[in-house]
Order: structure tokens, then sequence, then C-alpha cells
């Protein structure tokens, strides 16, 4: 297949070889930064994916050239059969893996270790029960943290996400940073963006300059290693000398990372967003039922990914984007 035929590449010559697929709209917490106050509409069940229809089109865009999956939502481990969907994903040759909010990693755990996941991606915001309370609207903060600890004991690879928030969780960076020290975690800082019924505004964004200038007052620049990018990277990494973890900031408000985005997203309802902020979204599940050929719809969907955060070229349109009609974050599968 030559690089012009290849479905999964847009007109600036990026592939997309990285999916990520939503499992649910629901959850078990309501992070105030992601799922709207006054809740979400949900899609009908008839409407969502199946199993056998996620593993049919993840099937198909492996095909095409897709070598990393990621499960996400809502919460991934709420559906009911995703054993099945592990499973099936398990036999792809793809880089597997998930973000979730560790409430029912225990419940899951076998399962887990039977999938071919080796890194799981946890959502904890505050090392702070109360303050965990605060932001889930949830009092579960026991149940994600042993979670964590049974995750690392049971040998998988840990990154935590943090979404910082002003005034919230900014005056935790350094306790987050030291969590590394004897665990070998990578803790992802994450700059707040906005989504539909999220309230954001530009004065709740920790920055990754703000991050980075906080880190710097704790720790001297000896001790302090860069580490070097992945490939098509979204965070940038550093590690402090001796400690197990590491830590890294993807920064997709104030500096974002379009020129090498090779991610798609498909949605709970089988509706296929060529980036995280775009408005406009390709519905794949309905011609898949018809039993229509559904590639020519993703490639006319990839050809019209634009260059920068959906054609939101400026920090300022960026923040116009609460005034667009996006889906909230829990909707979408971040
Ligand atoms: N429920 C799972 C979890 O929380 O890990 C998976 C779904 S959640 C939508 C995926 C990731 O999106 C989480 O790490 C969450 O912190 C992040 N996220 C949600 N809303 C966000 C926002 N407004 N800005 C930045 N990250 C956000
Ligand atoms: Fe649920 Fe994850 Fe959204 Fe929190 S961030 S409300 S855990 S989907």
């Amino acid at each position: 297949m030559t690089k012009e035929e290849n479905i999964l590449t847009d007109s600036f010559g990026r592939k997309h070889n990285y999916l990520r697929i939503s499992l649910t709209e629901k959850c078990n917490l309501r992070c105030t930064y992601c799922m709207p106050e006054s809740g979400v509409l949900l899609t009908p069940r008839n409407q969502l994916m199946n199993a056998k229809e996620v593993l049919e089109i993840a099937r198909l865009f492996v095909k095409n050239g897709v070598t990393k999956i990621r499960l996400t939502g809502g919460e991934p481990l709420l559906r009911k059969d995703v054993p099945e969907i592990l499973e099936g994903l398990s036999n792809l040759p793809v880089e597997l893996t998930i973000t979730t909010n560790a409430i029912l990693i225990d419940r899951h755990i076998e399962i887990l270790k039977a999938s071919s996941l080796k890194t799981i991606n946890v959502s904890l915001d505050t090392l702070h029960p109360e303050k965990f309370n605060t932001i889930t609207k949830r009092d579960q903060f026991k149940k994600a943290f042993d979670n964590i600890e049974l995750l690392l004991q049971e040998g998988f690879h840990v990154k935590l996400n943090v979404v910082l928030l002003k005034d919230f969780n900014d005056t935790e960076i350094i306790d987050f940073i030291e969590f590394t020290k004897n665990k070998p975690i990578s803790v992802r800082f994450i700059e707040f963006m906005p989504f539909d019924g999220n309230s954001w505004n530009k004065s709740k964004l920790v920055s990754y300059e703000e991050l980075l200038n906080q880190v710097k007052q704790n720790y001297s620049s000896d001790v302090l290693i860069p580490l070097a990018n992945e490939e098509n990277f979204t965070a940038r990494n550093y590690k402090i000398q001796g400690y197990e973890g590491s830590f890294g900031i993807i920064s997709s408000v104030t500096n974002p990372f379009c020129d090498v985005c090779n991610r798609i997203r498909l949605t709970a309802n089988g509706k296929l967003k060529n980036c995280l902020f775009s408005t406009s979204e390709t519905d794949l599940l309905t011609s898949y039922r018809k039993g229509e050929s559904i590639e020519p719809i993703i490639q006319e969907a990839i050809l019209k990914k634009k260059a920068v955060r959906s054609g939101m070229n400026s920090l300022e349109d960026f923040e116009d984007l609460m005034n667009h009609n996006n889906r909230s974050m829990i909707t979408i599968g971040g």
C-alpha cells in the first residue's frame, strides 16, 4: 500500500496509527472538569456499538495501519462485556492500553492480567481523600488508591493522569513528584481543556510554564533530568535523579502537539472524530450495520482533518471553544 492509498493518512501526511475507542458514555464518578453538572443525554443502548461491532471495526482499522488502541470512556470497565472486548483486542497485533479511574480494577484484575495490557493509565487528581470527593463527587479515594497499588503489585506499568486546576491541586504538584520517588509510576500532569459543560476558563488553567517554574523552584537543575521524547509524543517527560518513577506534562492548551498527531477517536456510538476538538464527527456505525464498506467514509473523514486543533489556530480561538458545539469530554472519550 503506498502512502497516498493509506486511508489513515491525512492531507498533511500525518499517519493515524493510534485509535482511541470509547466503550461507554457512563461513569461511576462525576469529575467536574469532565461530566457536565446537568449530566449528559445518554445514547440509547441499541445505538451503541456492541462488543462484536467494537472488535470488527477495530480489526478494520488495524488492517489499515492502526498499531495502538486505547480503551476509554466514560469509565470503560463499567461495560459488562469488557472481558469479551479485552480478549478480542488482545488477539490483534496492536499495543493495547486503557484509561480508567481504577474504581473497578480489583473486580477485573484477572481479566486484565489475562489480556495483552502492559500499561494502564489511571486518573487520580489528588492524593487527599476529601479533595477526591470534591472533584469526583464520590467517596471512592481509598478504592482508587488501593487499586493503583494492586496494579503495581501485579506488575503493570501505571501512568497517573492528573488534570491540574488552579487553586485546587496545583498545590500538590511536588507531592505527586515525590510520589514517584519509591514507585515506578509515570505521573502525567494535564492542562485543563475546555469541553461542553465543564465551565472552563483561562483562570483555572495551570500552564506547562507555571508548572515547570514550580518544579524548578523545588529541584535544582542537576537533579531535574529531561527525558527523551517518545515518537508522536504528547508529554514532555522528566525525572528526578534517583527516583524510581518519572513525570510528564501534557500541554494541549498552551502548546499543542498537532504536527505529530497520530490519533483518531471512535465514540461509543460509532462516530469517528478526526480531532479531539472537532465539532463534526462521522457516523461509521450506521453504514457498518447496513453492510456498506466504511473504509471510504473513514478516508474522507481523515482527509478533512485540519492542521491544528480542528482549525482553532490561536489560543483565543481555542478559548472560544466553549461557544462551539463540541461534545462533553465524557461522551468523547479522552
Ligand atoms: N474514566 C476514565 C478515566 O477517568 O480515566 C477514562 C475516561 S476520561 C474522559 C479520560 C481522561 O480524560 C482522564 O484522564 C481525564 O482526567 C481526562 N479529562 C477529562 N476531562 C478533561 C479536561 N477537561 N481537560 C483535560 N483532561 C480531561
Ligand atoms: Fe468519569 Fe473519567 Fe470523566 Fe472522571 S474523567 S467523570 S472518571 S469519565
